[in-house]
Parts: C-alpha cells; sequence; structure tokens
C-alpha cells in the first residue's frame, strides 16, 4: 500500500512544490482532505473553481453535454463551442474566438495574430511584443520569454526570440521600447504571479492611446483577472478601454482545461484554415460548462464581488504583522511584515485554510466568487492569527 503522496513523489514529475494534503473530494468553497481534514479554500485551484467545488449547476451543464457528445475535433461543428465564442463576442465587444486548452496556449494564438498583424501591414520585421517585467503569461517557451521575469528564463534558453520588457506603471518605459519593429503590447492589468501589482489607469490608458498612435496590437492577458475576478466581466472594462485581443482560461472553465484568444476587430480576419488549430480546443463538453459559467457572471454577480472584496480590505488592512495589501475584487495580495508569503501559507494550513502565495513576499487569494461570507470570515480570522504570529 502506498499513500497518495509516496506514489506521487515517486512518479509524478518534480515540477511542484506541493504542500502536504491530498484533496479527495470538494464542495462549494471546503476542500476534504484523504485524512477527513476540511479546509476553507481561498485559492480555488488557482482562480479556476469559480463556484467552488462540484457546483451543482455547472456539473449539470458539463454532464448533460458529456451524455450527448464529448469531442469531436475542430473538423465538425458543435453547439456549445459556437454558443460560447457568441457569448464572450457580444459581452466583451470581440469580433472572433479561437479556442484552446491553457492560458499559455491563448497567449501563444494572441501573439501569433498580433505578428500576422505586424508583418502584414508594417513588414516582415514587425514582429517584436513588448511585455511588463513581473509579468505572468505561461510556460510554453514563447510565453515564457513573453514573461517578465528574469528567473524563468534562465533554465531553457534559447526561448522564442522578440520579446522586450517595460517598466509597469512607466509609460515613458514603454515608449523607450517602441520602434519599427514592433507589433504589439501584451500585459496583465493586474499581474498576479507577479505579486498581485494593480496597473494604474493612466498607465493601462496610456498604453491603450499609444497603440492606436502607433498602431500596435494590445492584448491583455485576463487569464487570471478574468470571468468576474476582478468585479468586472473582465478587468480592461475597469479600465474603460477595449483591448484589440484579450486571453483568458482559468476561471472560465470552472475546473476543466480551456483557453480563449479572443479577437478584436483589427484581428478578426487574420486567421485563415490552416493558420492554427488544436485538436481539444472549444470541446463541447468544456465548452458547455463554461457557457454556463458565463451566463452566471452578472452585475449582481460583480457587485458582491466588489463588497467581499471591500470586507476582505478592511479585515486585512492595517492588521498587526500585514505590510502590505493590494489587489482588485477577489484577487489580492497580502505582504507580511515579519515572515515570508510561504510560512503563513503553511500555517494557514494547519489551520485549514488554503491560500496561495506570488512574487515579491505576497499571499494570494483567489477565492471561489461565491464564497459563502461566513466561511470567508472565519478564514480571514486564521489568516489575522498567521500574520500576527509571523512575529516570533
Ligand atoms: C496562469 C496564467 C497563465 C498560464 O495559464 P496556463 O493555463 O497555466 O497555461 C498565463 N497568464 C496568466 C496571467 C496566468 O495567471
Amino acid at each position: 500500500m502506498h499513500t497518495i503522496r509516496e506514489l506521487d513523489d515517486t512518479y509524478v514529475a518534480h515540477t511542484y512544490a506541493r504542500f502536504p494534503v491530498s484533496i479527495t473530494e470538494g464542495h462549494g468553497s471546503i476542500a476534504i482532505a484523504e485524512d477527513g481534514k476540511e479546509y476553507i479554500d481561498l485559492g480555488s485551484g488557482i482562480g479556476v473553481n469559480l463556484f467552488g467545488y462540484c457546483d451543482k449547476v455547472w456539473m449539470e451543464a458539463v454532464t448533460s453535454q458529456l451524455a450527448r457528445v464529448q469531442h469531436t475535433s475542430n473538423l465538425y461543428y458543435t453547439g456549445p463551442c459556437a454558443q460560447l465564442a457568441e457569448a464572450l463576442c457580444t459581452r466583451t465587444g470581440m469580433k472572433k474566438v479561437f479556442f484552446c486548452n491553457s492560458g499559455a496556449e491563448a497567449n501563444e494564438c494572441a501573439i501569433k495574430a498580433a505578428r500576422r498583424y505586424g508583418q502584414l501591414h508594417h513588414g516582415n520585421d514587425c514582429s517584436t511584443m513588448i511585455t511588463l517585467k513581473d509579468s505572468f503569461h505561461g510556460r510554453t517557451l514563447t510565453t515564457l520569454a513573453a514573461t517578465g521575469q528574469d528567473h524563468f528564463h534562465e533554465l531553457f534558453q534559447p526561448l522564442t526570440a522578440g520579446f522586450v520588457h517595460a517598466e509597469a506603471n512607466d509609460l515613458e518605459s514603454v515608449k523607450r521600447l517602441v520602434n519599427d519593429q514592433v507589433c504589439g503590447i501584451l500585459m496583465e492589468c493586474v499581474q498576479g504571479e507577479g505579486g498581485v501589482n494593480v496597473l494604474s489607469e493612466a498607465f493601462v490608458k496610456g498604453v491603450r492611446d499609444l497603440c492606436d498612435e502607433k498602431d500596435l496590437i494590445l492584448i491583455i492577458d485576463e487569464v487570471q483577472t478574468g470571468n468576474g475576478r476582478t468585479g468586472a466581466l473582465y478587468s480592461f472594462m475597469n479600465y474603460g478601454i477595449l483591448p484589440d485581443a484579450a486571453t483568458t482560461a482559468k476561471g472560465i472553465g470552472g475546473g476543466l482545461p480551456i483557453g480563449a484568444a479572443m479577437l478584436g476587430e483589427k484581428l478578426q480576419d487574420i486567421f485563415t484554415p490552416g493558420d492554427n488549430g488544436s485538436t481539444f480546443g472549444g470541446n463541447p463538453a468544456v465548452a458547455a460548462g463554461a457557457l454556463s459559467n458565463l451566463n452566471r457572471l452578472d452585475d449582481a454577480l460583480f457587485a458582491d464581488v466588489r463588497r467581499k472584496s471591500e470586507l476582505i480590505f478592511s479585515a486585512l488592512n492595517g492588521a498587526e504583522g500585514v505590510k502590505s495589501i493590494s489587489g482588485m475584487g477577489l484577487m489580492i495580495g497580502i505582504e507580511p511584515e515579519f515572515t515570508t508569503a510561504r510560512e503563513i501559507a503553511r500555517a494557514c494550513l494547519d489551520e485549514g485554510v488554503l491560500v496561495l502565495t506570488a512574487g515579491h513576499n505576497k499571499v494570494r487569494l483567489l477565492p471561489a466568487l461565491n464564497i459563502p461570507d461566513e466561511l470567508l470570515i472565519r478564514a480571514l480570522d486564521v489568516l489575522k492569527r498567521a500574520f500576527a504570529a509571523g512575529r516570533e
């Protein structure tokens, strides 16, 4: 008899520093471990389980589609894929959607689209993308190159060429990098993995204006910020701008793999058959679940996300051991004063609360959007104790 941990440690590639918990069940915002211990989950599988574990509405959408047809490949039409694309375009102002399986792939697609646009409109050398320091855009060789954190670049050289990095919230540093070879700018409005850093409105609007002026493609990476997370359907909506492309993944699938690259007016006709593809992309069961999720993301829910956000900010702002707190909606980063984020996460785990960490020593919260107040308040008490106790 081997425990789950022993098997995993023996046979699964060691790319993760897992916490010592095997989760065997979950409902709503409660995860249940192999040993029966219950956890209040403030991470939701890194912002994926939008309505918590085994949400009934989402499960019904997925399983009823599974019982009809689970997969066809993209050689044929299926309803959920077409309907999800329609819903995404109608609600964002985008014109076409490419479906894939992950955030990294969605970003790859948007980068391909921006390069094609640059080459078609400004010549073959127009292929460089500007991204921001402390960004995170994925783990493929191209999205690692896009990711503006040096420690991600060291191990796997050579990465895809054609990425340069500007300072977040410093428009001049972006302008300095613009030249005839630059085709676009890719950024997160709230940098997730990089430390829950919120871009300023002046910066985001300034980048939009710059892209208009120079005919650059602006891609907003909504993989983590999207799908209600920041109190709007997509975070760019909080800034009153419309990008030329937006990518999403994580939460939209509610727990099944999906990525989407949404293409705006300038990019809508950039691809022709054969230019991009995915075996699973737009899979009907996943798409049916995603459509059901999207249909529940309405103004009432966004208002509730913002209300819960204020609840968290007011509980932790100025609390003992909290050095700083940042974020938007239910995407929040908290910097400990006395200890490391990893230590706080461990202490919370012992007390039955799951939290995430992020760059620059942040504890990161991405709870399910429908987490009940009662669980949130209990978890915040545990968090406050963990931050205060770090002093020893
Ligand atoms: C998680 C994440 C990605 C990568 O998504 P995967 O599905 O893991 O490929 C890309 N961009 C951002 C902002 C993310 O948070």
